[in-house]
């Protein structure tokens, strides 16, 4: 599930950050988030998305409850949002094969369009992350002007930063303030 991570991020700051990597950005919303998230996804699930005529505010609920999801309150609080995701989008188990892959096993949400379905898996997503990793894997990138979110997956609860980028400001940042003490 883990290979959920990085989309997930994605969609929340798509559509939810208006600061990104040191710069002002409008979040996106309607056709604008459906092709932007769409063309992050296999060819199947991206042509159901594209599909759906209101694909766009519900793909924007959804960034807005990750995203609740992702800065609630540790632990109950990030537990319980979690929570209540699994049980509105009916996320339930079932194993799928795809083209060249093995039976895997998917969670996706029952409500029969792709934006639940897509809700099914990544709330349990963040479950098993909890579940396996603990309940610090979810922040907001630290550096300067940047709202973005992370999902941290490093062996040691390292990550404090949205991207490479974010992470090279902020080492600029510091060395300079260090260098003017
Ligand atoms: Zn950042």
């Amino acid at each position: 599930m883990t290979r959920q991570a990085p989309l997930i991020a994605e969609l929340v700051n798509l559509a939810t950050a208006r600061r990104r990597g040191g710069a002002s950005v409008q979040p996106l919303a309607g056709e604008d988030l459906v092709t932007a998230f769409a063309a992050q996804l296999g060819d199947q699930a991206s042509a159901s998305l594209r599909a759906l005529p209101d694909a766009g505010p519900r793909l924007a609920e959804l960034a807005a409850e990750l995203r609740q999801a992702l800065l609630a309150e540790r632990p109950a609080g990030q537990a319980s949002h979690i929570n209540a995701m699994i049980r509105r989008y009916g996320a339930q188990p079932y194993l799928v094969e795809d083209v060249g892959q093995p039976f895997h096993l998917h969670f996706h949400g029952w409500g029969g369009t792709q934006v639940e379905a897509l809700g099914g898996e990544f709330a349990t997503a963040l479950a098993l992350i909890v579940d396996g990793y603990g309940p610090e894997r979810f922040g907001a990138c630290e550096a300067h002007q940047c709202e973005a979110v992370y999902i941290d997956l490093t062996r040691n609860a390292s990550r404090r930063y949205c991207s490479a980028a974010c992470t090279a400001r902020a080492k600029t940042a510091a060395y300079r303030n260090r260098r003017q003490m």
